[in-house]
């Protein structure tokens, strides 16, 4: 029996590398400094023994070679291949994932499209006014979390960062940090606050710019309640934004994804830099799968872009809305599904999927999930971040080398989109 000290759970975007991991029989059997979620993927021995592929409308076991084969010649014959997912790996396969669809001309996107792309918009327009986690523990004495619901989606957000983390100048954070909700509904985290907002769904960019106006000094623009927020309490959050010395802005899905998406962040960002004409804020996007930031940046790097990036021009082409995968799918456009590292059939718009009923899905992954229903070629790996080292980004942009724990006789996902790209450029 071993155990692993400072081992970084691959689950969410914390990617908490504080875990202490005990193995024996190469197998984990306890994990220690984890979260609910993080046991769950560590713990979790389900998983897909060998290669599948449909055939009659029944899924046969096959060789490496045979799938692999398969999804080359698949891919090659495609007029317009999709390749999605990403998030739920590491950098290095997410990099090679980028040239192979560029060698055949596909279009790639990663799981942003349907999370916090918005915010990237919004950050491309704007700028990204944000800082470390660690800046956040050891400086803030206000946090805000807008339109996310870290209590269950990051659970140990509010230990290792927030409400339950001193830091160098916030000894006692459970008495000196400041709480603050926002929410259309009352959340577990919104439990825990010193003041939660409750506003009307869809009302967020009213709220935003409520609190702009008065931050601005003109109060008496404001009706007496926007959104279903009275002005009081508009008012009353403005205070303590202004008493803080460093305000810390989190938001989630319930911003980037609800009504005016990506005008919401830029607003959100826009109160961000009014509150620092001041104090000290900033702001963040709470990344939910643990490596989407790490796609962003490495699609970035290669092709200029974050995601949604079609090559079908022969050179990069980007444009939200139209390249992005729901777009595509919704469009049936594309002739091949790739995806790895996400779960589109869970998440993705029926339309989507009944499209992808269609069309020949290749599914890279561990585990039988929602897509594996869809899948006429599905390929088990390694897990990342469990049974092989590689590189991830948190969700405030700091790289992290994750540690391989067990051993095993799985191909890592870059080996497999490797000998995928070997045979398609012959
Ligand atoms: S908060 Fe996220 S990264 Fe941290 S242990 Fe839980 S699931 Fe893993």
């Amino acid at each position: 029996m071993k155990t692993t000290a400072n081992a970084t759970c691959p689950f969410c975007g914390c990617l908490c590398d504080d875990l202490s991991v005990t193995i024996e029989d190469n197998r984990i059997i306890s994990v220690d400094n984890g979260c609910a979620l993080a046991n769950a993927k560590f713990l979790d021995d389900k998983r897909l023994q060998h290669p599948v592929i449909r055939e009659n409308n029944r899924l046969r076991e096959s060789s490496y070679e045979e799938a692999i084969e398969i999804s080359a010649d698949l891919l090659k014959n495609a007029d317009r291949p999709l390749f999605f997912g990403w998030s739920g790996t590491q950098v290095e396969a997410q990099c090679a994932g980028v040239n192979l669809c560029e060698v055949l001309g596909g279009v790639i996107d990663n799981t942003s499209s349907i999370c916090h792309g918005p915010s990237i918009l919004a950050i491309q327009e704007v700028g990204h006014p944000g800082c470390t986690l660690g800046q956040v523990k050891n400086r803030a004495d206000l946090v805000i979390y807008w339109g996310c619901n870290p209590s269950e989606s990051h659970p140990r957000h509010l230990s290792k960062y927030t409400t339950y983390a001193s830091g160098f100048f916030v000894k006692n954070a459970h008495r000196e940090r400041k709480l603050i909700v926002v929410d259309v509904r009352k959340t577990e985290s919104a439990d825990l606050a010193d003041e939660f907002v409750q506003i009307n769904p869809g009302g967020d960019y009213a709220v935003l710019s409520a609190l702009r106006a008065i931050v601005r000094g003109r109060s008496d623009f404001i009706p007496e309640t926007v959104s279903g927020v009275p002005k009081a309490q508009l008012k009353r959050i403005v205070d303590i934004c202004k008493e803080a010395k460093f305000g810390a802005i989190f938001f989630g899905l319930g911003l980037t994804m609800s009504e005016n998406k990506y005008k919401n962040v830029r607003n959100a960002i826009e109160l961000t830099r009014e509150l620092s004409r001041h104090t000290k804020f900033t702001i963040t996007p709470m990344r939910g799968h643990w490596n989407v930031y790490g796609a962003n940046e490495a699609f970035t790097w290669l092709t200029g872009y974050p995601y949604a990036v079609d090559f079908a021009r022969g050179t990069a082409y980007y444009n939200p809305g139209e390249t992005s995968a729901v777009d595509i799918l919704a469009r049936r456009e594309c002739d091949v599904m790739f995806v790895i590292g996400s779960d589109p059939g869970a998440h993705l718009p029926r339309k989507c999927l009944e499209y992808m009923s269609k069309i020949p899905v290749i599914l890279v992954d561990p585990h039988v999930n929602c897509t594996s229903v869809f899948a006429d070629v599905q390929i088990p790996v390694a897990i990342a971040g469990i049974e092989t080292s590689g590189t991830a980004y948190r969700m405030d942009g700091v790289p992290l080398m994750t540690k391989k724990l067990i051993e095993t006789d799985f191909p890592t996902d870059t080996e497999i989109i490797n000998r995928i790209h070997e045979i398609v450029v012959g």
